[in-house]
């Protein structure tokens, strides 16, 4: 089995999640990364994306909607501006939600904040993909 690292996941709300961690998936916004133990000491931006922490076999998803994280060697933190586990997430509201966001996108009508919108729609993409 691989080393184990500590993984503390923070979100404004709560402390999310503590324990150990043998990897870990998520979406930074230079691409996707994946960590073990002793990955060189790294911060990074996080994209909206689905987080998946590797631990004693199992795979535990959760939903990230940005924020920033830090890698030492030992222990990495998430500072999340938000974090969802699949069963806190409303499946038909991200749907409605991207459905919106691409709407929005297509029409390209002035006065529509595209960055809002491309946002929006990663955050509810990263939701989705949490439930499936
Ligand atoms: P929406 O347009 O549906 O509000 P959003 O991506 O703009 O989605 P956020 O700004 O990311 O929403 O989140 C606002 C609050 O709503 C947060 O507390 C978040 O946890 C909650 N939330 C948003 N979408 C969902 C969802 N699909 N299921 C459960 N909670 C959600």
């Amino acid at each position: 089995m691989a080393e184990k690292f500590k993984l503390n996941i923070i979100s404004p709300e709560r402390s999310f999640y503590e324990g150990d961690c043998e990897f870990l998936e998520f979406v930074s916004t230079e691409g996707e990364l994946g960590v073990y133990a002793k990955h060189i000491p790294l911060t990074t931006i996080l994209e909206p994306c689905v987080m998946k922490i590797h631990s004693d076999g199992e795979e535990k998803k959760a939903a990230i909607l940005g924020g920033f994280v830090e890698i030492l060697k030992d222990k990495v933190t998430v500072l999340a501006e938000n974090a969802e586990w699949p069963g806190d997430i409303d499946v038909a509201r991200a749907h409605a939600a991207k459905k919106r966001a691409e709407d929005r996108l297509l029409a390209k009508k002035e006065g529509v904040d595209m960055v809002r919108a491309e946002a929006a729609l990663k955050r509810a993409i990263a939701r989705i993909n949490t439930v499936d």
